[in-house]
Formats: structure tokens, sequence, C-alpha cells
């Protein structure tokens, strides 16, 4: 109908305004005590219901999303990073380390009454080196009496101390005007992959499945000088290694080059660093070693990819090793543990041995071309259409939701909304979503399927 016509219109359009790419990180850091998870419950108070306050996940959250004054973005809680790890001086450093590596703006809190004290000073030398910008925070000024000591913390050269008490509230809209004022559009941390130059690759995997050994073995062979690659924005950590004759940017290798000591709390900084180099990357290469059982931490490193979006390579590594047997039960876990992600491309490889190394190209290629693919729209509903009518939703109660549009948002990954007249059932999403992976073959990316009910 002509009304159904204008309320799609409308859709679309308010599809085509989202913003793409990843949303911008605002990291809180600052010593133990200041009033870090403070100020990020101040912050995620404003918007009600943002945070999935589910008991025993909250401790291993890392970033929650929030929105001040219409922007949205990604807010780096620190907070609860300090459990188990031991060093006072190491600990803060590292955490503010790889806070900032991962952050566009970073809030970074003194404690206003107790002043700056050493290991601030060693977090203002990682925030000058940086560059990124800065919002001082002076807080646990409560009232007024205490706006002096916030004035002292000019003395840290980071520009204007802005007071705040996070307890109560004072101060922070000042706070959170002072980091929308700097707070790019599109995380440049993230580096929307819009630049071109060379794909950006991360190898992940838990400690000891072989991630250095590959790298060795692929950047052994062909190792490119870096100036010759043009378009080529590269940290110092990342390295450009060319594989099937074309150059490839491996971000964040210096975390799996530096042999890490093993001190408490190294798994928790290995898991941030992986979260670090998939903000960066494009796709994944998740290694397993196929040695020993697939773990609950491969799991989560699968999840982990998935969840920030990125395209997604399974190596299975240490192949020389197998023997029949083993082989027979590694194929019975991938099958039982590995269900949610059969589209990811597979290569099974020995960093030792060099085998199969080569596979690895072409399987980035697929998961890339999957993960950059947009589906036109007037295609997308004909293949849609077909599919509801070969297999209409379940009528309940009387009623049977109808699929009235479906748009691609975005890319990278692909991102679908469909609207509806009614709510669609988990299981009806899913067989939508498996159905479309048929249809349009997203080997190796990760798809959203959204959907908005008309009202
Ligand atoms: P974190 O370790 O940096 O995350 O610090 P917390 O947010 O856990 O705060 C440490 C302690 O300082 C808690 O007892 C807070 O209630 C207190 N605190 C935080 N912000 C303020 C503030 O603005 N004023 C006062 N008086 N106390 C605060
Ligand atoms: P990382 O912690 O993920 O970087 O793992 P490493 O690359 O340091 O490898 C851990 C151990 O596994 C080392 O002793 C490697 O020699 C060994 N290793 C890595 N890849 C292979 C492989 O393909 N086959 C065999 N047999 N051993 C491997």
């Amino acid at each position: 109908t002509p009304e159904d016509r204008a309320l799609i219109d409308g859709f679309q359009e308010t599809v085509d305004d989202t913003p793409t790419g990843p949303l911008p990180v605002v990291a809180i850091i600052g010593r133990p005590n200041v009033g870090k998870s403070t100020l990020v419950n101040r912050i995620l108070r404003r918007r009600e219901a943002v945070v999935e306050d589910t008991p025993g996940v909250t401790r291993d959250r890392v970033a929650y999303d929030a929105e001040w004054a219409g922007r949205d973005f990604t807010l780096l809680d620190t907070g609860g990073w300090e459990i188990g790890v031991e060093g006072i001086n190491l600990r803060v450093a590292e955490q503010a380390e790889v806070a900032i590596e991962m952050a566009d703006v970073v809030i970074f809190v003194v404690d206003a009454i107790v002043g700056a004290t050493d290991d601030d000073e060693s977090v203002v030398k990682l925030l000058r080196r940086s560059g990124k910008p800065v919002v001082l925070v002076a807080n646990k000024v409560d009232d007024q009496r205490f706006e002096a000591d916030a004035a002292a913390l000019w003395n840290l050269g980071l520009g204007e101390p802005m007071p705040l008490s996070a307890l109560h509230g004072r101060g922070s809209g000042d706070v959170l005007d002072a980091v929308l004022d700097v707070l790019p559009q599109v995380s440049a941390a993230g580096k929307a992959p819009l630049q071109g130059g060379p794909r950006r690759v991360a190898l992940v995997g838990r400690p000891n499945v072989g991630k250095s050994s590959l790298l060795n073995r692929l950047a052994g062979e062909e190792r490119v000088v870096v100036d010759d690659v043009a378009g080529t924005t590269r940290d110092p950590v990342d390295e450009i290694i060319e594989l099937g004759g074309r150059p490839w940017n491996f971000v964040d290798t210096a975390g799996i080059r530096r042999r890490v000591n093993q001190t408490r709390g190294a798994d928790f900084y290995a898991s941030l660093r992986t979260q670090a180099a998939l903000e960066k990357a494009e796709v994944a290469v998740v290694l397993i070693d196929t040695h020993e059982s697939i773990t609950e931490q491969d799991l989560r490193i699968i999840s982990q990819v998935v969840e920030t979006g990125r395209a997604l390579v399974i190596a299975y590594n240490k192949w020389d090793l197998l023997d029949e047997e083993r082989r027979y039960y590694l194929e019975k876990e991938i099958d039982r543990e590995l269900v949610r992600v059969t589209w990811a491309p597979r290569v099974n490889v020995s960093a030792l041995t060099g085998r199969h190394v080569d596979k690895l190209t072409p399987a980035l290629d697929t998961a890339l071309a999957s993960w950059d693919r947009r589906i036109p729209t007037s295609r997308l509903n004909g293949v849609l259409g077909e599919i509801v009518a070969g297999h209409p939703h379940p009528v309940r109660g009387g009623k049977q939701p109808r699929i009235l549009f479906a748009t691609q948002a975005s890319t990278r990954p692909p991102r679908f909304v469909i609207f509806t007249s009614g709510f669609l059932e988990a299981g009806y999403r899913r067989f939508l979503e498996r159905r479309l992976r048929e249809e349009f073959g997203f080997d190796g990316t990760p798809i959203e399927i959204s959907v908005r009910v008309r009202e």
C-alpha cells in the first residue's frame, strides 16, 4: 500500500543515516582508587539500560556502549583490570599502555585530594608519547573547597585539570563535553578500513598455539621493505609481510614477538592485547593447537572475533604432530565446539614444517571478500521474498509477522536490517541467517541481522 511504501522510505532514510565504522573509543585510566569505576558508572547511568549488569559478567567486561549528548562511543573501563595482577608500578603503567593504545580519547583520572604521585607521572609520560587527546580529570572535588587541589594538577603539564566529583556528579557534564570536543566520529584507533593500503590481519590465539612461529615462518620468507608500500600507515608494532605476491599488514605483532614474562594476570593482558589487535584488524587468523583439545579460551577468542565484527579464518596448527587417533577426536571436537562458525574458512597448517602455509592467502581473500560484500537491495529483497514464500514464519495465536522489506545497512561486516509487521522468533531469525548465508555465501565473515518491527 502507499502507506507501507511511505513507511519503508522512512525506514530506508533512517538506515542510510546510520554511521558505519567502529565507534570511537574513550578509555578511563588512572591509579587504583582514584574513582575510575565510579566515573564509568556515572557515565553509564546517564543512559538507562545500557549496561548488561549480569553479576559475574561485569568483572570481565572491558568495554561498554555509552552515549552523551547524542554521540555514541565505546567506554573502556580499566577499573576492573587490576584483579590478580601483582606489582603496582607495572600494573598501572601496563594497563595504561594497553588502554591508551586502544583509545581515541583518554580520560586520565587523578585523585585531587592525594595529588599527583610517581605512578601518575609515569602515566603522563605514556600519554605524551602516544599523542592522543587527553582530558585530565581532578577527581574527588566534592565541593568548592577542593578546587585549589584540582588546580595544583596543572603541574602535570597536560593542560587544564577538570574538577570532578564522580561520586556526586559535580562537573561530570563538563568532563563529557570536553571529551566530545576531541572525539572523532569514527574510531581512528580502530582505523576504519577504508584508506586502502595492505589489508590488516590479526594473528591471535591462546599462548603457545604457535603465533610467533607462524609469524616467523611467514615473515622469514618474504619480508617487505615498508617504505616501498604505498598508502601504508603502519604502527611500529605492525609488520608488513608479502604473501601471494601482495603485502599484508600483520597488526600488533610486538606483543607476539615479545615473550611476555609469565606474571600472574598475563592471560588477562593477553586477552586485552587480542582485543586491541582485533580493533585494528580487518581479518583475524585464529590459531588452534590441534595437538591439544580445543579449550574454553580458544572458543572465547573466536567469540571475540565475531563480536568485534571481523572476518575470520581458523588455522589448525601443529598438524605435523597429529596421528590418526588424535585427528579423529579433533574432527569430533570441531564438529561439536565450533558449530557456530562453520562458515569460517579452515586451513590445516604446520608453522614448524611450513605445511599448507600457502593456503592462508586464499582463505584470507575469501573471508575479506565476504566481509566487504554488499548485496543490492533489490536482489536482497528478491531472494528474501523467495525464502519467506518457501518457508513462512509460523502462525502464532492467529498472527503471522510479515516481512516488509530488508536492506543491507553496512558492510565490514555485512549488517542487514529487516523490517517486519511483528516480532520474529529466534529460531526463524536463525533460519533466515542460515538461508541468507546459503544464498549469498558469506564464507569467513560474521553477519548481523537486526529486525525492526513496524509500530
Ligand atoms: P577505581 O579503583 O579507580 O575504579 O576507583 P573507585 O571508583 O572504585 O573508587 C575508589 C573509592 O573512591 C571508592 O570508595 C569511591 O566511593 C571513592 N570515590 C570515587 N569518586 C569519588 C569522589 O568524587 N568523591 C569522593 N569523596 N570519593 C570518591
Ligand atoms: P605462541 O605463544 O602462540 O607465539 O607460540 P610459539 O610460536 O611460541 O610456539 C609454542 C611452541 O609450539 C614452540 O615450542 C614451538 O616450537 C611449537 N610449535 C609452534 N608451531 C608448531 C608446529 O606447527 N608444529 C610443532 N610440532 N610445534 C610447533
